[in-house]
């Protein structure tokens, strides 16, 4: 089975003094999935280590770098799917995570498929995994040097700062797919809102044999056409990867002015991305590949 990996740092209107570090952030995290895959290893290990690179990198608006709500906390969520088992894990509005993919992991290893808030800590600290001070995000985002506050930034997709999610999607060489996204959502966003990125079959979707996706724009729009099945729904009637990617971006826009975009892998190990937004970086390796090709 050829192997295939594709990451995302968000869609939305990236500066081009950001450009760089968007392309650099998606390149590092791309090689570190790669690199295990390369090695053997799974396609869910490979996804885990590509989301928690770019949840590391302030660049993002995942992890570390996420923006924050109206009255200026970060409330994160995260989603993972295995195409294996179709097994998912997913937490929405968690404060004090520093790496919410690692506990949608947990999550995928229970019974339940989305944990909240105060309940996905309390998993949190029922595996061991170390809390953050919540203050650790509103730390970031202040420092980040092109990071306007959030009253300057009214949640658009269009205004200039950051926005976005980040995703990751990988084919191992077993034919297993594995796709995950991880935000902080839209910036200004009230508290208790949650987007796309933790609900299944909007914001990522996998499923061996068909293909697996993960988005990132406005998430309610994904929500209300359910993005992430429905252009793994193309891939099943036929598609590939990039068509099938082109597709439904183009129907979120013409149907519901949706804006966004995604990445997507095919069972045969293509890969795909489209967006209807300025820009959306991205990387991503195939077949022989030892370094990743990298845009906006
Ligand atoms: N999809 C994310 C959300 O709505 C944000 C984004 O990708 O820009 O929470």
């Amino acid at each position: 089975m050829p192997l295939a990996l594709i990451v995302h740092g968000g869609a939305g209107a990236i500066a081009p003094h950001r450009f760089e570090a968007a392309k650099a952030g998606c390149a590092a995290a791309a090689s570190t999935g790669w690199e295990i895959l390369r090695r053997g290893g799974s396609a869910l290990e490979a996804v885990i280590a590509a989301v928690v690179a770019l949840e590391d990198d302030p660049t993002f608006n995942a992890g570390t770098g996420a923006v924050l709500t109206k009255d200026g906390h970060a409330e994160l969520d995260a989603g993972i799917m295995d195409g294996a088992t179709m097994g998912v894990g997913a937490v929405a509005g968690v404060q004090r995570i520093k790496n919410p993919i690692l506990l949608a992991r947990h999550v995928l290893a229970t019974p339940q498929v989305l944990l909240l808030g105060e309940g996905a800590e309390e998993l949190a600290a029922a595996r061991g995994m170390p809390f953050v001070d919540p203050q650790h995000f509103v730390n970031a985002y202040r420092r980040a040097p092109s990071q306007p506050m959030p009253d300057e930034q009214a949640g658009s997709l269009r205004a200039e700062g950051k926005h976005g999610t980040v995703g990751a999607v990988a084919l191992d060489a077993e034919g297993h797919i594995v796709a995950a996204a991880s935000t902080g959502g839209v910036a200004n966003k009230p508290r208790g809102r949650v987007g796309d990125t933790p609900i299944a079959g909007a914001g990522f979707y996998a499923e061996d044999g068909v293909g697996g996706v993960s988005c990132t724009g406005q998430g309610e729009a994904f929500i209300r056409m359910a993005v992430a099945r429905r252009a793994c729904e193309a891939l099943e009637r036929g598609a590939e990867a990039q068509a099938a990617a082109d597709d439904v971006i183009a129907r979120l826009g013409a149907r519901i002015q949706g804006e966004g975009g995604l990445i997507i892998i095919d069972a045969a190990g293509r890969v795909g991305f489209a967006r209807n937004t300025p820009a959306m970086s991205y990387a991503y390796c195939l077949g022989d590949m030892t370094a990743p090709i990298a845009g906006i």
